[in-house]
């Protein structure tokens, strides 16, 4: 326990020597609050950010003894905003990706999560993903998603928020959304009409971003997920947000 603490005051102080225009005090988080159950607007206030990732986020700043401040911007500026030190950390369900990874740095993976086609329920004109090819798809700007429906030659229709997307489908002018599968299951939720579909997609495993030459802030995040592993804190979580 004692060796645990000293690493972390340890990258604490390697931390403070290279943090840009941030406050020393501060965590700051960016995400794109509108990815159930990952970081979603509600909470007692009905206007607070919260979710899966904010929890873990939280805990994140807590073991640093930093203050968290949650900033929600566009889920395609999130690097940018990283990259730029308007952020200390990207905590949005982002998949970990060989594109991404040539400009910023990963944490250790936290969430195994896949693809998921949504469509009419009335609607049996996708039943794997290659018939995605030549179809109307609606997806969220700068995702996976849209990277994949791009590659199968879809005609895509990218939007800011998954739940753009849905609205599109729901309007009938588009085939299908292809998008995360527990925002997706969350955003249909209500919406009998709709139906989800699990295809044949490699499995994608979310991480935390920071900038590249941020080693010390990976450490300290892949410390925490790994004591939240180990006492059970990750696993209550899990229970707490995925239906
Ligand atoms: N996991 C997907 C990605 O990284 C979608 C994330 C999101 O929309 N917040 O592209």
């Amino acid at each position: 326990m004692k060796k645990t603490i000293a690493a972390v005051s340890f990258s604490l102080i390697a931390l403070s020597g290279c943090n840009q225009t941030t406050d020393k005090q501060q965590l700051i988080v960016g995400t794109n609050a509108t990815f159930p159950p990952f970081e979603y607007v509600g909470g007692a206030s009905g206007s607070d950010i919260i979710g899966f990732d904010i929890d873990l986020a939280k805990q994140i700043a807590a073991d640093a003894g930093k203050e968290l401040v949650v900033k929600d911007m566009k889920f395609d500026s999130l690097i940018v905003a990283l990259n730029a030190g308007k952020i200390d950390m990207i905590a949005a369900g982002m998949t970990i990706t060989p594109e991404r990874q040539k400009s910023v740095a990963f944490s250790a993976p936290y969430y195994e999560a896949t693809q998921v086609v949504i469509t009419q329920a009335d609607y049996h004109g996708i039943s794997t993903s290659t018939d995605l090819t030549g179809k109307k798809v609606a997806v969220q700007l700068g995702s996976t998603g849209d990277g994949m429906a791009t590659e199968l030659g879809s005609h895509v229709a990218a939007f800011n928020t998954g739940f753009e997307a849905v609205m599109e489908l729901s309007n009938g002018k588009v085939d299908a959304v292809l998008f995360d599968s527990q925002p997706a299951s969350n955003l249909i939720a209500k919406k009998p009409q709709l139906q989800l579909h699990t295809m044949e997609f490699e499995p994608e495993y979310y991480g935390f971003a920071v900038a590249k030459d941020n080693a010390e802030l990976v450490a300290q995040i892949n410390t925490t997920l790994q004591t939240m592993q180990s006492n059970g804190s990750y696993t209550t979580l899990l229970n707490t947000y995925m239906k």
